[in-house]
């Protein structure tokens, strides 16, 4: 008697649900990002609130996942663990290629969808370690990247750069950059690397404390802009924070751009409702993150080596920006 109730209970219950949830066809895409103190995650909020506004419209919503970074999102992304992830122009040129960490396994899946705010390659040290310049790591606790990042490599980039070897010369961490600013502020390692826009929580975190810091002058970088596409000479803004010892106006170092990813297998209409809900809103996406004041719509479509998604360039020729 009491298995029967139970049994009909959930009949009634599963009557009760099942319509409700055909009847919303309601789709679900999440976009991977980064550390929560990173821009990749308010850039996820901002694209999603921007497409989510128009929810009903598209039977579509995006959520946000914090992730290890740029090469986690590309693998999930790939795999068809996730819709959509954010990454280092870099990181999609080498994955589409299968270079660095895709070596011999070029992601011929891997699409581009746009890109977005510039990302430089940050080095930010303890006053007291000494580190004035990248050939001052010698011998000190570096915090370079964990293995789901984009800055990893851009780490190893930056210590080839400067003649250093990652196992000999430096004692190297491979921790992530949300918990690197207060590693440092601890005193538990000298410097960590973090590509990334500016402003953002990690270096505002990492220059609020009692230890007194400063991002490091990275110079003389034409070795590498010869050798990689991708990179180029950036500048970072010392407004941003007011609490580093940094005497300049303008710090030199090299660097990316963030971009949007997907693969090969999300459908057209999924990739053109995001792509054309963030461009048709331009001016209040914009609003959304200091990091994205030099955007325009024209620079939004460079940077990107992987084929672009043909929902994105559906959108981008009605809008006749292709
Ligand atoms: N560029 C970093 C990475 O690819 C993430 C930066 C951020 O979260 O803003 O891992």
């Amino acid at each position: 008697m009491k298995k029967l109730t139970v049994l009909l209970l959930s009949l009634a219950l599963l009557c009760l649900c099942a319509p409700i949830q055909s009847s919303a066809r309601m789709r679900f895409v999440t976009i991977g990002t980064g550390g929560v103190t990173g821009v990749y995650y308010p850039t996820g909020g901002a694209i999603s609130r921007m497409v989510n506004k128009k929810a009903k419209v598209y039977g579509l919503k995006a959520t946000v996942e914090s992730t290890g970074g740029s090469v986690f999102n590309i693998n999930a992304v790939v795999n068809g663990d996730l819709e959509f992830g954010i990454a280092q122009s870099d990181r999609q040129y080498q994955a589409y290629h299968g270079m660095k960490e895709w070596k011999g396994k070029p992601q011929k899946d891997l699409r581009a969808v746009f890109s977005i705010h510039p990302e430089s390659i940050t080095l930010i040290a303890s006053d007291a370690s000494g580190i004035n310049s990248l050939k001052d790591l010698k011998g000190k606790r570096v915090a370079i990247g964990n293995p789901g990042s984009g800055q990893l490599g851009n780490s190893r980039d930056a210590l080839w750069l400067a003649g250093l070897d990652e196992k000999k010369d430096i004692k190297a961490e491979y921790v992530k950059a949300v918990e690197s600013a207060s590693a440092l502020q601890d005193e538990r390692i000298d410097a960590y690397f973090y590509t990334v826009g500016h402003p953002n929580g990690s270096i505002k975190e990492a220059t609020a404390g009692r230890v007194k810091v400063h991002i490091v002058p990275i110079t003389n970088v034409k070795p590498l802009t010869d050798k990689f596409p991708y990179y180029a000479a950036a500048n970072i803004p010392m407004k941003f924070y007011p609490n580093a010892t940094n005497k300049e106006e303008l710090v030199p170092t090299f660097g990316v751009k963030a971009t949007l990813v997907t693969s090969a297998k999300v459908p057209d209409d999924v990739v053109y409702a995001i792509t054309k809900e963030v461009f048709d809103n331009f001016k209040d996406f914009k609003k959304l993150h200091p990091a994205y004041s030099v955007l325009t719509k024209k620079n939004m479509l460079e940077g990107l080596s992987a084929p672009f998604h043909p929902g994105a360039i559906k959108y981008f020729k009605e809008a006749g920006l292709m």
